[in-house]
C-alpha cells in the first residue's frame, strides 16, 4: 500500500488516477479535469510543455545524472550563471538541493555557520512567523508553525531555539529588542504564507524586517519555494526587498522533477570561503545539480523571460478581482486575491465537505485544505477556464 501525503489512509477518499495531462488539463479514463492548483504550485507553464519535454529529453541523451562531488557539468554551471543574472542583487551563489524541505534545512544550517564560522556560538535562535510552512522535516517542522500539520513534534515540548512572530511591525520590533542579539535569522515566506492558510501580508513589513536584520546583524531569509517566478505578482519579492538568503523550488523547474535551490549573497559566501577547511559548508545532497533538473529549470527560466509571464500573471490577478469583485456570502470570513492565488477562506471547515467532488462533477480538480478553498492557477491557463475555475468557487455557496 501506498503512503499517500497527509491522509490518514484508512478513511481516504480514493485518489483521482491520472493517465495523461497536457496543458492545465489532468486527464482520467472519462474525464478531464482543469489542474486549478497546478501540482502543487509548480507546473506553472502546463503538463506537456513541447520545449521543457524537449530540453529534458535532450538532457537524457546525453547523461541523467552525475554528482557534484569532484565533478560538474554544463547544466549546473549554466543554471548557476543565468541565476546568477535573473536574481536581484548579489544573490550570486546558489546550493542546489533535490526539494525545498532540504533546501531550507540548507538555508539554516547556513546561517547557523556563517555565525560559527566567525567564532560567535551564541546565535542558535531563529525568528520566525506565525502560521508558516517551511516544509515537514525536523528542523523546517521547528520553524514551521502550523498545528494542523506539525503536531507530531509536540512530544518534544517547545523549541527553545524558534520564536515565531504574526506579521506586525510593532510586535516583530517587539522581538528583535527581546531576542535580536541571540537571532542567527529571520525565516519568512515573504507576502503570501500558503500552506499556513494563503495569508497575505503588505511589504511594509519586510522592509521593516529588512531594516531591523540590518541592526541587529541577522540574516533574513526569503521561502520563495511557493511564492517565487510571479506567484505573487513579483517575479520575486526578493525584487522588493533584498534577502541574504533566497530559497527556490515547485516552479524552479517548472514542476517537471523535485529540485530547489538556496541561494546566497556574497556576505553569506565570503564567512565560508577562506583557508580554514572547517569553514566549508559541509551538505551534499547526492541528486544535487541533477542535469535533468538543471536543464529543464534553464529552460524553463527561457521561456519565463521571453513569454512575458509577469504581464499574464497580473491579468489573471485583474480576472480573479473581477470575478469576486462584490461576491460575499455569510459562511465566508474572506476572500484574499494576490498574483495567481485566490483564496476563499470560511468560518466553519465543514463549510467545505464536499467541495471537491463538487468541483470535480465540473471538470475541475481543486484541493481545498482546513478552512481554505483556492486556485492557483497555471500560468498557460485561458478566461474562460479561469472564469470556470473561479466561477465554480463561487456557485459552492450558492448551494
Ligand atoms: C512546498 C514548500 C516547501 C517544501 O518544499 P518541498 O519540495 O515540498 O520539500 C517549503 N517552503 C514553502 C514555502 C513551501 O510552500
Amino acid at each position: 500500500m501506498i503512503w499517500y501525503p497527509y491522509e490518514q489512509l484508512k478513511t481516504m477518499k480514493k485518489p483521482i488516477k491520472v493517465i495523461d495531462a497536457e496543458g492545465v488539463y489532468l486527464y482520467t479514463k472519462d474525464k478531464k479535469l482543469i489542474d486549478s492548483v497546478s501540482s502543487w504550485w509548480s507546473v506553472i507553464y502546463g503538463y506537456k510543455n513541447k520545449e521543457l519535454n524537449e530540453a529534458i529529453k535532450n538532457q537524457v541523451d546525453n547523461f541523467s545524472h552525475i554528482m557534484l562531488g569532484g565533478l560538474t557539468h554544463e547544466p549546473v554551471e549554466k543554471l548557476s550563471n543565468k541565476l546568477k543574472e535573473f536574481l536581484p542583487g548579489d544573490l550570486d551563489y546558489p546550493f542546489f538541493s533535490d526539494s525545498g524541505s532540504v533546501a531550507v534545512e540548507v538555508a539554516l544550517k547556513m546561517a547557523l555557520q556563517f555565525y560559527v564560522n566567525q567564532g560567535i556560538n551564541d546565535r542558535t535562535m531563529i525568528l520566525s512567523l506565525t502560521n508558516s510552512y517551511h516544509g515537514d522535516t525536523f528542523k523546517t517542522m521547528e520553524v514551521g508553525d502550523d498545528e494542523d500539520y506539525h503536531f507530531v513534534l509536540n512530544a518534544y515540548g517547545e523549541s527553545p531555539y524558534v520564536v515565531h512572530v504574526p506579521t506586525e511591525t510593532s510586535l516583530l520590533e517587539e522581538a528583535f529588542e527581546k531576542y535580536g542579539y541571540k537571532l542567527n535569522s529571520f525565516i519568512v515566506e515573504p507576502l503570501l504564507q500558503g500552506a499556513g492558510g494563503m495569508r497575505m501580508y503588505d511589504i511594509s513589513f519586510l522592509k521593516r524586517a529588512r531594516e531591523l536584520c540590518d541592526e541587529y546583524n541577522v540574516l533574513l531569509i526569503f521561502d520563495e519555494v511557493a511564492t517565487g517566478f510571479g506567484k505573487t505578482g513579483h517575479r520575486f519579492v526578493a525584487d522588493v526587498v533584498l534577502p541574504d538568503i533566497l530559497v527556490l523550488g515547485k516552479a524552479l523547474t517548472a514542476g517537471y522533477i523535485g529540485h530547489a535551490t538556496t541561494v546566497a549573497n556574497k556576505k553569506v559566501f565570503d564567512a565560508f570561503y577562506d583557508d580554514d577547511p572547517n569553514h566549508a559548508f559541509m551538505h551534499g545532497p547526492t541528486f544535487m545539480g541533477n542535469p535533468l533538473a538543471c536543464s529543464v529549470s534553464l529552460k524553463a527560466l527561457e521561456i519565463f523571460e521571453i513569454n512575458n509571464y509577469m504581464d499574464k500573471v497580473k491579468h489573471i490577478e485583474e480576472v480573479e478581482r473581477e470575478e469576486m469583485e462584490g461576491f460575499s456570502d455569510d459562511r465566508i470570513e474572506e476572500i484574499r486575491i494576490m498574483g495567481n492565488v485566490c483564496c476563499i477562506e470560511v468560518k466553519d471547515s465543514k463549510t467545505l465537505n464536499g467541495y471537491q467532488d463538487f468541483a470535480y462533477e465540473r471538470g475541475i480538480f481543486a484541493r481545498p485544505f482546513i478552512k481554505y478553498i483556492y486556485s492557483m492557477v497555471p500560468y498557460v491557463i485561458e478566461y474562460d477556464e479561469l472564469t470556470k475555475v473561479l466561477g465554480t468557487m463561487k456557485e459552492w455557496f450558492a448551494n
